[in-house]
């Protein structure tokens, strides 16, 4: 990670991550939370473990928020805080959390808004201890996270780039997704990737849905950022 300009304006600078670093440190942030709670990696991981995450690492987490008065379509609302020592706060549209059969959508809003509370609370933070020369001019605006963007977003805003990269990363853990994939093209002798209208997309991306208990949508999202499938029309190598 490094620190670059930050041109939407919310920091002066702000982190920059290559997608392994973040594959690398969510795997291992949710490995760790699942021996600490579970006594092992248990996949899927809960949707109840992943609500315990958030309250582990935020002030306040309600499940059941009535966002209608947001814009269209938020699901999840992160709000940061003034008070330096104050965590960030999740809120998850009620609809999700109410309605069994958007489990798979709760899920990867659940860990969309942690990747906001655990990688983008310190920078909140940091900029609620910089003295302001007009400290009233200056208060928190909350990230309010698109349902269109919760599995993955344009890379113009990093914030919610790097959410929708996390959310993936966090509940298809890298090295297990890899293993998975390696099985298969290894059982069916495949030596290029997979085009993403393919029949073997199809299989992989429903095993990948299943063994982590996501959305197609989001498990075809994940496949392809992983490099596992292509949308090319050129004939590209596997990744490993
Ligand atoms: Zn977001």
């Amino acid at each position: 990670m490094r620190y670059v300009h930050d041109v939407t304006g919310r920091f002066k600078f702000r982190p920059y991550y290559e997608a392994d670093e973040i594959d690398t440190e969510c795997e291992r942030l949710i490995t760790a939370f699942m021996r600490e709670r579970c006594g092992s990696l248990v996949l899927p991981v809960p949707t109840d473990m992943l609500r315990k995450l958030i309250e582990r690492d935020a002030s306040d987490l309600d499940p059941y928020a009535d966002l209608s008065d947001e814009e269209a379509f938020i699901d999840g609302v992160t709000d940061f805080f003034m008070d330096p020592d104050r965590k960030p706060a999740v809120r998850i549209a009620k609809g999700l959390s109410e309605d069994s059969r958007r489990e798979t959508r709760l899920r990867t809003t659940l860990t969309h808004e942690y990747f906001h509370v655990k990688f983008h609370g310190p920078l909140y933070e940091l900029e609620a201890r910089t003295p302001k020369l007009f400290p009233e001019m200056k208060r928190m605006m909350p990230v309010k996270c698109h349902r269109d963007s919760i599995a993955s977003a344009a890379s113009a805003d990093w914030m919610e780039w790097q959410a929708g990269y996390g959310c993936g990363a966090l509940l298809m853990l890298a090295s297990h997704v890899r293993q998975l994939v390696g099985e298969y093209v290894r059982r069916h002798g495949l030596l290029l990737r997979p085009r993403v209208n393919s029949a073997h997309a199809a299989e992989l991306q429903r095993q990948v849905a299943e063994e982590f208990f996501v959305s197609p949508e989001a498990a075809r999202v994940r496949l392809l950022k992983l490099n596992c499938l292509t949308d090319q029309q050129a004939d590209l190598p596997l990744p490993f």
